[in-house]
């Protein structure tokens, strides 16, 4: 059987243009990719590249008050959203461009459609076209996820924060992952009036909990009126705002509700069913090791798949499933050790086992320090950092490495190609340190604060 093409991706996120692009030049393959909405997925558009220039601009109150403590003639006004948020779409505009030339230098047509399956190898799109291809590649996200509260229809996502004409002088954000604590902190830097609620006990669940605690007690510090065990159960348009009623009873009044309650796979209206691909509890594409469904020329890779949804991992999953497809190669996408970052204020890089993880592999060492850094010292800030690392004492290998500071994004990259290398403690106290920076004590932790015992 001919087809129209080797390889049909839905979707134009990283995964999906990553494996486009790489079937294209490196597999000789004939591609098609469409996308909806926008080239460069969640990710570029309304995730990670706005989010970090959002972080950048909410950092600057606290570094010009700092400059005013090293000497300078510096004042801060007031963050004007207007002006920044055009720069903001501009540079969102270039790297969509960018992304749409990657693809056209590469030989990918591409369609702006939306596309559903109809069986193993034929795709329709939105335009009314239908194309078959020898592989079909779903790599379409995901989407926010909403409780289903009264009223919940008058609160925004993440999404939307990226459109707003104006900033609110007051938001609720509710949620304790990546999306609420990131956003709860970029916003008060921006000066909106922060209340964020979790109805956990502690915010980043899932996080090594002693760094958690001390990022939810930096934040509170900073600012942001966050509530644990906490959450909402109705929402009411008012003429003075919104006014939301809190499970614990408390009304309060909000310019706007965003709900930060987690994100689900994208795959409704895909045609799932019709091509017979199988779907997990939570709405996800199931997939094999090498990024297989149950229908063999279908795949799926990145956050539809619900594995590790983060951008990098879908980068890897995206070039993993060429090299098995098309270079003859069966590759894994290696989901060990995959470092990341929270992009809190303080900001929070981690990579591996948390202790409490760690603790079930047998007895470990937790190594920790937290000290004012240098610079903000000297500015008379309270702000300290905090580092930790969990060491195996069978193997001595570093299992968990958790830092919270300005710039940990930074240092977890590097250090998490040592974890990932199986570094020993004795490895990370034979490098020498760099003086003066923050990272040095991460190789000058000489004694544990605790041994813990295992608990298998
Ligand atoms: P998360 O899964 O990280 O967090 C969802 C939060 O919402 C949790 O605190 C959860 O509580 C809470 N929640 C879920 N349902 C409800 C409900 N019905 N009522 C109240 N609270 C609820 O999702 P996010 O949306 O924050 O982020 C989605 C994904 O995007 C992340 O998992 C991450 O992979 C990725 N991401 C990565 C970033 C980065 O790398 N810096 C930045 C932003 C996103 P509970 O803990 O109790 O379940």
């Amino acid at each position: 059987m001919t087809f129209d093409y080797d390889l049909f991706v839905i979707g134009g996120g990283s995964g999906g243009v990553r494996a486009a692009r790489l079937a294209s030049t490196e597999g000789k393959a004939r591609v098609a990719l469409a996308e909806e909405y926008r080239l460069g997925g969640t990710c570029v558009i309304r995730g990670c590249v706005p989010k970090k220039l959002m972080v950048f601009a909410s950092a600057f109150k606290d570094q010009v008050e700092d400059a005013a403590s090293y000497g300078w003639d510096a004042k801060i006004g007031a963050f004007n959203w207007q002006e920044f948020h055009p720069k903001l779409r501009q540079e969102l505009d270039r790297l969509e461009g960018i992304y749409g030339n990657i693809l056209d230098n590469n030989n990918v047509e591409r369609f702006h459609a939306r596309a559903e399956m109809v069986d193993a190898h034929t795709v329709k799109l939105s335009t009314g076209e239908t194309f078959t291809a020898k592989h079909i590649l779903v790599a379409v996200g995901g989407r926010p996820s909403v409780p289903d509260i009264e009223g919940a229809e008058l609160a925004i996502t993440s999404n939307e924060v990226f459109l707003w004409d104006a900033l609110p002088k007051s938001i609720l954000i509710v949620g304790g992952g990546f999306i609420a604590c990131e956003f709860a902190c970029i916003l008060q830097g921006m000066g909106v009036e922060v209340t964020q609620f979790y109805r956990g006990e502690q915010i980043l669940r899932g996080f090594d909990r002693e760094s958690t605690d001390f990022i939810s007690a930096a934040m509170v510090e900073k600012g942001v009126n966050l509530k644990l065990g906490e959450n909402v159960s109705k929402i009411k348009e008012t003429e003075a705002g919104l006014q939301v009623t809190a499970t614990s009873g408390e009304v309060t009044l909000f310019d706007q509700v965003m709900f930060a309650t987690g994100r689900a796979p994208n795959t409704s209206g895909l045609g799932l069913e019709a091509a017979g691909v199988e779907v997990g509890s939570k709405g996800e594409i199931v997939v094999d090791d090498y990024s297989q469904t149950n229908i063999p020329s279908i795949y799926a890779v990145g956050d539809v798949t619900n594995r590790i949804n983060l951008t990098p991992v879908a980068i890897r999953e995206g070039a993993a499933f060429v090299d098995t497809v098309f270079h003859g190669n069966p590759t894994k996408p290696d989901h060990d050790l995959v470092a990341s970052a929270v992009f809190t204020q303080p900001e929070f890089g981690t990579v591996g086992m948390t202790e409490e993880e760690a603790a079930t592999t047998g007895d470990v060492e937790v190594y920790t320090t937290s000290f004012r850094p240098m610079n903000t010292l000297f500015a008379g800030r309270e702000d300290k950092v905090f580092m930790k690392l969990i060491v195996s004492v069978e193997t001595r290998k570093v299992l968990g490495c958790h830092i919270v500071a300005p710039g940990a994004g930074e240092m977890i990259q590097l250090a998490g190609i040592a974890v990932k290398m199986g570094a020993t403690k004795e490895d990370f106290d034979r490098t020498c340190a760099v003086h003066p920076v923050m990272a040095e004590e991460l190789v000058t932790m000489k004694s544990p604060t605790r041994v813990v015992k295992g608990t298998s």
